[in-house]
């Protein structure tokens, strides 16, 4: 079974000496001063990890345009760090929407994590495109590719996307995003490693080649992650309820909980061949950290960083 397009196995007993494990970081814009200090803190922990690429997310309805770009563009000045600039087309013109691209193209970004997007109102009512904008997130991709060779993500649902009949009509649209010019694709995050395990293999099966990068989400608040799940139509299985049951006044047993299912969930897809782990960070860098020092990912500090000057 050809599970991950690149994948090979490492035995357990190398995980915490073996390199050839890639990750890759999502962060979120962030809104005061005190959560760009966070966020920086976190990017400045895990950039020397050496990441494949780190991604910003693009806020609901676009509403965090000048945010994405100001930290996409800080950490392209001031890290090594390739970043990924999320963007979608809900609410917006083609013309408004190739003016972000164009924008990040002009200031050295190659590429770009590109999704339809929620509808206005809300997971769960329908989406309506904007009238002159781009219908779908394929004609996004399409019209990326015609701005620029951007390097084009995109996003894929093992458990099946909130509005979507079925997991195979999710498998054409990637398909068609695919043929649009997407390069690779990054899943809704989940916990049962069975239910990415079966769409990495239906859609090998279906003839779909690019990595599916795994979306792993180390579990900092257990409601809160519940919450995001059920917009974002993946599920809550019952033992991970279970397992943060009684310990609402209990942070530290929290994160050792947090930090074990992590890690069980990563070794177990490194056990299946999978090489390449994407982290929503939710901008906090200690869960992520830890798991990728179990995963063997190590600091590289020079190289993660631009060189200071030396007084
Ligand atoms: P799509 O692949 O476009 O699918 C959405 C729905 O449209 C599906 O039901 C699909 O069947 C249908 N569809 C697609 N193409 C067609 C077509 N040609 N004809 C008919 N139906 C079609 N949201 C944000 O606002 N900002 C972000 O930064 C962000 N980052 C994300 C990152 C990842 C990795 C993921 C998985 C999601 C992210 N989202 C983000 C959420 C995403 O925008 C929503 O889930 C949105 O509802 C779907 O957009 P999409 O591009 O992921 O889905």
């Amino acid at each position: 079974m050809d599970l991950a397009a690149s994948a090979h196995s490492l035995p357990r007993a190398c995980h915490s000496t073996c390199s050839g494990i890639d990750v890759s970081f999502e962060f979120f814009p962030p809104q005061t001063e005190e959560m760009e200090e966070i966020l920086w803190t976190s990017i400045n922990r895990l950039g020397p990890l050496s990441p494949s690429f780190v991604s910003v997310t693009y806020g609901a309805g676009g509403k965090t345009r000048e945010r994405t770009h100001a930290t996409v563009a800080r950490i392209l000045n001031e890290t090594n760090i390739k970043p990924a600039a999320h963007l979608t087309c809900v609410g917006a013109s083609r013309v408004e929407v190739d003016a972000v691209a164009r924008a990040y193209w002009e200031i050295g970004v190659r590429h770009i994590v590109a999704l339809r997007g929620d509808p206005q109102n809300g997971p769960g009512t329908s989406f309506v495109p904007h009238p002159e904008g781009y219908a779908n997130s394929t004609a996004l991709v399409a019209g990326l590719k015609k701005l620029g060779d951007f390097d084009i993500t995109v996003s894929a649902y093992p458990e099946g996307h909130p509005e979507s009949p079925s997991v195979d009509r999710d498998i054409d649209v990637l398909k068609a995003k695919i043929d649009a010019g997407a390069t690779r694709a990054i899943t809704q995050f989940f916990f049962e490693n069975e239910v990415y395990l079966r769409f990495l293999e239906k859609a090998r099966a279906s003839g779909i080649t690019i990595p599916i990068l795994p979306g792993i989400v180390p579990v900092q608040n257990f409601k809160q992650t519940a919450n995001f799940a059920r917009r974002a139509g993946a599920s809550i299985p019952q033992w991970l309820a279970d397992r943060f049951e009684g310990l609402d006044d209990d942070p530290t047993t929290r994160r050792l909980i947090a930090a074990t299912i992590a890690a069980e969930q990563v070794f177990d897809l490194v056990d299946q061949g999978i090489d390449h782990f994407h982290f929503y960070t939710m901008n906090r860098a200690d869960l992520v950290f830890a798991t990728c020092h179990l995963l063997g990912v190590r600091p590289k500090r020079q190289e993660a960083y631009h060189e200071q000057p030396s007084s």
